[in-house]
């Protein structure tokens, strides 16, 4: 299972990706209204997620629920 994790630097916070699913299309980098979501070789990845606010519009706006988040 290629499930990419990331943890906020309060632990309070979690996203997941699944790689198998993610198709790379971006709508995630698109919705995150504070830009956590980079796409790095077709795949998107959570670098910035310090500066997530909760909203959930990147699980939601995922076409394959690729994303996992703790608070979503
Ligand atoms: S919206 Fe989903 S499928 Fe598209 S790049 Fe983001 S995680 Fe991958
Ligand atoms: S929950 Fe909202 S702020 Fe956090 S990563 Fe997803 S879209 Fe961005």
């Amino acid at each position: 299972m290629a499930v990419k994790k990331w943890e906020g630097s309060d632990n309070d916070i979690t996203i997941e990706v699944d790689y198998d699913k993610c198709e790379g299309a971006a709508e995630c980098v698109d919705v995150c209204p504070v830009g956590v979501y980079e796409l790095v070789d077709d795949k998107a990845t959570a670098p910035n997620i310090d500066e997530c606010i909760e909203c959930c519009a990147c699980v939601e706006a995922c076409p394959t629920g690729a994303i996992t988040h703790s608070s979503c």
